[in-house]
């Protein structure tokens, strides 16, 4: 990301992702209007066109976390250095990436404080307070908050300073249903990613080297992008009772025992908005998966003569006042000043899912064009139940995107027990490789210097590897771990 304070302009054309698949990503980012770089180091300006599908995923979450039984609360972004340094793990994991305060006004603080890098500790100093029986439990509260995390190497919406994201954090009764909500949770997110966003994703569990500072275990969703390289798309961590333990949440069990809370933490970020982006693009630009498609249908009205604007426009915005009252989120781009042609090209960038072209002859025959951004195949539509049919063409593309996006995992997949081949199998566009690993970290750290991939996880799916041998060393294996580049 340019951390100048002279912003580069605009990019003119997109690069292709054969040509460079980074350069490819920024361009659409920025082309699209989803997101721009700012004047501040490391953080970035979410546009409106990128905020609304923030909005639309923020929505299916927050549904989804509703029906888990979790509710919403806010908690300070400014935690007292004290606070955070209570959690040897936690604090150690964190203090390269802290943002501190020091002066208030212009006064230097007695205390320094930190702008939340996560919220663990201020939420768990919060819940110390409010739980003293067993009656108290589970506490089930989720934050939509933004949090800071000092990046040196930053790229939109896949690593800056600031973030936004949901943190939810849990407090339960015993390690069974704290595990039960680890799972749970990342069952959401995979829930989530694959029915939303159309992105197959691989949930099972990090290993020790990759665990979120603090946690007990750590899992994750994992998804891959279209140059072959892994996305870490969602956490959700078993806390066990360290941060009880640290932060003194304590409560009075059934049987009038003094016992620890267990804890849980679950987060998604903007990061998503990268992930969909990289995906489902192509050299065309951006690709929307029609559930967070800020519009699913943009109508551009075809006017070869200025006599037929008086015919065709009024039609145009009947049929959007019909597709609204559906439920359908539509744009008709009624601006004299640009050709059909530009617009048709401007929507495919901006990754709209479904073009209805609209003319005088159209007219006549009481039809549309319909026009698929996903395959840009057109196909004539009568006007006659309109809605019924774009209803049935964005279930069609966001079917079509889910497996497109499966298949490409699939064919970008391979497993392999010889280290030479491993070796040879991450060179170009490689995605993932399974190969049986005995568990040790440092195997696995010279694993990641040997190649630069890491474990991304052992998936719940993962075929056993009893009687195998670590692809490196060859000590008995302890799992099929899933080995990519990641961002
Ligand atoms: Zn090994």
């Amino acid at each position: 990301m340019a951390n100048e304070t002279e912003l580069p302009d605009l990019p003119t054309e997109i690069t292709p992702q054969s040509q460079d698949f980074g350069r490819w990503y920024t361009d659409v980012v920025r082309r699209a209007e989803l997101a721009d770089y700012s004047p501040v180091k490391g953080c970035m300006v979410i546009r409106p066109y990128g905020y609304a599908i923030w909005e639309l995923m923020q929505q299916a979450l927050d549904k989804r976390f509703k029906e888990t039984g979790h509710v919403n609360a806010y908690f300070p972004l400014l935690i007292p250095e004290s606070l955070l340094n209570k959690e040897v793990e936690h604090v150690e994991g964190f203090a390269p990436q802290v943002a501190w305060v020091t002066q208030g006004g212009n006064e230097v603080l007695e205390e320094r404080l930190v702008i939340r890098p996560t919220s663990e500790t201020i939420i768990g100093t919060m819940y110390a307070k409010w739980v003293q029986s067993w009656r108290d439990l589970p506490i089930l509260i989720n934050q939509w908050a933004n949090v800071v995390r000092w990046e040196k190497v930053t790229r939109l919406f896949l690593r800056t300073t600031e973030f936004l994201w949901q943190e939810g954090h849990t407090a339960h009764e015993t390690a069974e249903e704290a595990q039960e909500e680890t799972l749970k949770m990342l069952g959401v997110y995979k829930n989530f990613s694959e029915t939303e966003l159309a992105m197959p994703v691989l949930d099972g569990q990090k290993t020790d080297s990759e665990k979120f500072a603090g946690a007990e275990r750590t899992y994750s969703i994992e998804a891959l992008m279209g140059d072959g390289r892994a996305l870490q798309a969602g956490t959700s961590h078993n806390l066990g009772q360290n941060f009880a333990k640290v932060y003194d949440i304590k409560f009075q069990g059934r049987d009038k025992s003094v016992q620890y809370i267990w804890g849980t933490s679950w987060g998604v970020t903007t990061r998503l908005i990268g992930a969909v982006v990289m995906v489902h693009g192509d050299d065309g630009g951006l690709i929307l998966p029609p559930r967070i498609a800020p519009y699913q249908v943009v109508i551009v009205p075809i006017i070869p003569k200025p006599k037929f604007k008086e015919t065709v426009l009024p039609r145009a915005q009947e049929i959007k006042a019909e597709l609204v009252k559906q439920g359908v989120r539509v744009m008709l781009d009624d601006r004299d000043s640009q050709t059909p042609g530009w617009k048709f090209n401007e929507w495919e960038l901006r990754g709209v899912p479904l073009r209805l072209e609209i003319g005088p002859k159209d007219i006549e025959k009481s039809q549309v064009v319909l026009a698929r951004r996903d395959t840009r195949v057109k196909s004539f539509v009568p006007m006659e139940g309109l809605a019924i049919h774009v209803a049935e063409f964005l279930e069609t593309i966001q079917q079509a995107l889910f497996d497109r996006a499966l298949a490409y995992r699939t064919e970008h997949t391979s497993e392999t027990d010889s280290y030479d081949e491993f070796k040879e199998i991450l060179e170009g566009r490689p995605g993932f490789v399974v190969s049986p690993w005995c568990g040790d970290a440092a195997c696995e750290a010279q694993i990641k210097t040997d190649t630069q991939a890491t474990i991304r996880n052992i998936p719940f799916a993962s075929a056993p590897a009893a009687g195998k041998q670590c692809l490196r060393c060859g000590s008995p294996a302890q799992a099929h771990a899933w080995f990519a580049k990641a961002y």
